[in-house]
């Protein structure tokens, strides 16, 4: 049996190494189009892009292999399905381990530059790996910038020359929701429009190859879709792709291809290996997913596969499609049509996700919720009675606004939303975790433990509902039950940050300090702590003893902490620290007088000649505590 798309897709790494660089490597640009359908870019809308895309090859059937930014960015600078990359939603991050496009052409060479316009894109989430330059200032307070602004970076970072080709991957952000573009244009194509006369100023300050691509499209109601993410119908999957450069001669093709490829055709110009380029015509069956239903509320898995005109959904059951006679998908010939044995293969073997990798951290998840992006907390279940979500459409705006009321912690509006999707969905665990959670924070307790129990029933053994369960018990204070179920989780998890912060604070507040100081440190080896932390967390060291990690959480801590330091140098024997630390102290401190005491002890362990000065200082300034030290220190007699 012919090997499966994605079999092949996870070896394609392994034969990624045969450097032949040839004559002189192009310069290479990537513009990638957020939210852009592949039927807005039409001549009236995007004369740019048409303009463009008329030097090159322009594919009319390029498919998003998923309708995310994140994850759909991540299969082009892998050349990998999610399945292979293990990005499925936003704000998850991309493994250290996936090799990444701009690392390889770094290697062989090049200047590397990235503009993203969302914080979708930042670089936290693991796609900056390999570029010199990664540019997502997006301002104060801003989780995007429009086109203009990236553009004008983007032309004063090339008005720098350089002998070394030059591979710069731009993202356009407008079309995104909400469709708010400048006057004078208006709605989602204004949005397109505007971004594509930035395109133009961009590609014509640009010399080299060219790659435009779209990451996905958007729903704009069709098939009850109104944005991206949920289903994988054509408005969402089908995409914008037009080539230009060294061996593409100009024509339009309607072979159906994955957008992942662009990873091949670009190391292919550079020489470094031709597999799968867009260069060469070649016969696949191109998949695509869209799990987030999946993941979030653990509704059906959905996968497609493509092959000619035709293509298969697959989610609870088969959907088939002409897309070229039937673009909006409105005739299901699943009845007549049979499955080709690649199709099948494809369909039967797409590696549905089994675990949710960890969440991110709650100011990502927020940034990301305030571009209308929100992950599920919970770790996906695969159910029996599932259903398919093309069926539940009516719920998307629904579970939307549950959404972002809850990460905005408006808990009271949240309630009656969850209450109703519960209704209809009653086995949604996210829902009833979020219902929980939301009854917990307003300190509704006994309406909160039916919740978690209702959770519990969903799903008897998650570790999200033991989680927020024992952070809702912590909370009133029943430490005896919320310690084993918190115990557990880290033991399990020890990369689920929540449980682990919660038990440190239950540790904390009995005096078990060692105890709070290890998970304290656990949690900051995963997540940078904030300068208050790193004081706290000083502090604790200091009051039992340990030395060594209370100067490292102060020596880390932002603010000025000499007073502590000082002691701490003082303590370890490191005495010129000590002094240097203790000398910083202002005389407007309120320490100014422990500082002075503890200078004239360094002093004198010192051998300063100056030594009955600095005693005579701490004399001076004493206050009630250092008269009573300074009286029984025998270093001063
Ligand atoms: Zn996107």
């Amino acid at each position: 049996m012919k090997l499966t798309v994605l079999l092949a897709a996870l070896a394609f790494i392994a034969c990624a190494r045969h450097p032949a660089p040839e004559a002189p490597r192009p310069s290479i640009l990537l513009v990638t189009l957020d939210t852009t359908r592949a039927d807005a870019v039409r001549p009236n809308i995007a004369p740019n892009f048409n303009a463009i895309a008329k030097r090159g090859l322009r594919f009319t059937q390029a498919y998003t292999p998923v309708p995310q930014t994140l994850a759909a960015h991540c299969s082009m600078m892998t050349g990998l399905y999610p399945a292979g990359h293990g990005v499925h939603e936003n704000g998850r991050y991309l493994s250290d381990r996936v090799p990444l496009l701009a690392e390889k052409l770094k290697g062989g060479g090049y200047r590397t530059a990235a503009f993203v316009s969302a914080f979708a894109l930042a670089r936290r989430f693991g796609l900056g790996r390999g570029f010199d330059v990664y540019d997502e200032d997006f301002g104060s307070d801003r989780a995007e910038r429009t086109a203009k602004e990236t553009t004008d970076r983007v032309l004063a970072y090339l008005g720098r020359p350089s002998p070394q080709p030059l591979f710069l991957w731009v993202h356009y952000y407008d079309p995104h929701f909400p469709y708010t573009p400048p006057p004078p244009f208006h709605g989602y194509l204004g949005e397109v429009s505007f971004m594509d006369q930035q395109l133009g100023r961009l590609v014509s300050a640009f010399h080299g190859a060219v790659i435009i691509v779209g990451d996905h499209g958007e729903g704009l109601g069709e098939h009850g879709e109104a944005q991206h993410g949920d289903l994988l119908y054509q408005a969402t999957m089908h995409v914008p792709l037009a080539i230009i450069g060294p061996g593409i001669t100009p024509n339009v093709t309607d072979a159906p291809v994955s957008t992942r490829r662009v990873f091949h055709t670009i190391l292919d110009w550079v020489g470094l290996d031709a597999t799968h380029s867009l260069r060469r015509p070649e016969q696949e069956v191109v998949v695509g997913e869209a799990m987030k239903p999946f993941l979030d509320y653990g509704w059906q898995p959905q996968v497609m596969a493509l092959e000619g005109r035709l293509k298969t959904i697959s989610a609870g059951k088969i959907e088939v499609y002409d897309v070229i006679a039937d673009p909006a998908e409105t005739h299901d010939l699943s009845a007549r049509a049979s499955l080709s044995r690649p199709v099948r293969a494809a369909i039967q073997q797409y590696p549905i996700p089994s675990f949710a990798p960890p969440p991110t951290d709650e100011e990502s998840r927020k940034q990301l919720a305030s571009l209308g992006y929100v992950s599920a907390t919970t770790k996906p279940i695969v159910r029996k009675d599932a259903p398919r979500p093309a069926d539940m459409e009516h719920l998307f705006p629904l579970l939307d606004e549950a959404a972002h009321l809850f990460v905005a912690e408006r808990y009271r509006e949240v309630i009656p939303l969850l209450e109703r999707i519960l209704k209809e969905d009653p086995q949604n665990l996210d829902s009833a975790l979020r219902l929980a959670t939301a009854y917990s924070s307003l300190g509704r307790d006994r309406e909160a433990v039916a919740a978690f129990e209702r959770a519990q029933a969903i799903d008897p053994n998650s570790e999200d509902v033991r989680t927020y369960l024992g952070l809702h018990l912590a909370h009133g204070k029943d430490w005896q039950k919320a310690i084993p179920l918190l115990e557990r989780v880290v033991a399990d998890d020890p990369e689920r940050l929540p449980a682990v912060e919660g038990l440190a604070t239950i540790r904390e507040r009995q005096g078990r300090i060692e105890d709070a100081i290890r998970l304290r440190q656990q949690i900051y080896r995963q997540r940078a702590p904030t300068s208050g932390e790193l004081v706290q967390l000083g502090r604790m060291a200091m009051a039992v003893g340990q030395t060594a990690a209370a100067i490292d959480a102060f020596e880390k801590a932002h603010d000025d902490h000499d007073l502590e330091l000082g002691v701490l140098y003082l303590a370890a024997g490191r005495l010129q620290e000590a002094r240097d630390a203790l000398d910083r102290v202002l005389p407007s401190s309120p320490d100014y007088a422990m500082a002075l005491f503890k200078r004239a002890q360094v002093s004198v362990l010192l051998h300063e000649p100056d030594a009955v000065a600095h005693i005579d200082a701490a004399r001076q300034h004493a206050d009630a505590t250092t008269r009573e030290l300074i009286a029984t220190e025998r270093l001063f007699r």
